[in-house]
């Protein structure tokens, strides 16, 4: 008995020493709200899309070695040449070694120059690249483009969710850059979803999405919903147009 109340008097004794220090830290003074750990890690930046020094690299020009082809995980299939892969078409997608949670991707790509443009919705240099195995970051000739896709599946939409805030897309032939960041939705144990993914692109230096809140898998048809998943690779698609890609780096945060 006499043990507990000793206890009890040392918790409350702990609680008013707590109480004093919070009701005494003056915040009339800079100091009381100046915080000082943990430090940022240091990372040399991007410049001209090279890779930050912290970065993982998924494919520099040299091979092919970070990526598998989706449907059986078998070595990508895919074209390598002068440290340019294109899209074989017939083969599938391809996606990354790695799965990624919340990250920062920086991909560059190009339709080809002598992709078709006319004929109703015509399937002039799509592909996409699929955030997490699921999210579809659309692929697709829109520049002055008059017979696209509907707009919210054109170049730099998540496919059919949202229609980008600006057409920022290179001529065919010539590259163009995807800057995303990406934070992945968070499960609850029963399956629902406690907090949605959310998406921001910069498109050749254009912000066309701001934290966008994804509502779910890409569906050609029908609407998205959420399935639970953990850490998803970046998926690159192959959809009858010899898109090619470059310079792809990650860092994870
Ligand atoms: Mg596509």
């Amino acid at each position: 008995m006499k043990k507990i109340f000793l206890s009890a008097l040392l918790l409350i004794n702990t609680l008013l020493i707590y109480a004093q220090q919070a009701w005494e830290k003056d915040f009339t003074k800079p100091e009381a709200t100046e915080i000082n750990e943990p430090k940022p890690k240091i990372v040399r930046g991007s410049f001209n899309g090279a890779p930050p020094s912290d970065a993982i690299i998924l494919f520099n020009g040299e091979n092919m070695d970070n990526w598998v082809m989706k449907k059986d995980g078998s070595p990508s299939q895919w074209v390598l040449k002068n440290g340019v892969m294109t899209a074989k078409l017939g083969t599938g997608d391809i996606q990354s070694k790695q799965k990624f949670g919340n990250f920062q991707l920086h991909i560059e790509f190009k339709i080809p120059e002598d992709a078709p443009r006319s004929g109703d919705r015509n399937n002039s240099g799509n592909s996409g690249v699929f955030l997490q195995e699921r999210y579809e970051l659309q692929i697709f000739d829109s520049y002055q483009n008059e017979t696209p896709l509907y707009a919210n599946g054109q170049m730099g939409s998540i496919y059919k969710q949202v229609i980008p805030m600006a057409n920022a897309s290179s001529k065919p032939g010539e590259w163009n850059v995807f800057d995303v960041y990406y934070t992945q939705p968070q499960f609850r144990s029963n399956g629902s979803v406690e907090t949605p993914a959310y998406v921001t692109l910069v498109h050749n230096g254009v912000l066309t999405l701001n934290h966008f809140e994804i509502q779910g898998s890409s569906k050609y048809i029908g609407i998205p919903y959420y399935e639970p998943h953990g850490k998803g690779a970046i998926r690159l698609q192959e959809h009858g147009s010899e898109v090619s890609f470059r310079n792809i780096w990650v860092r994870e945060f």
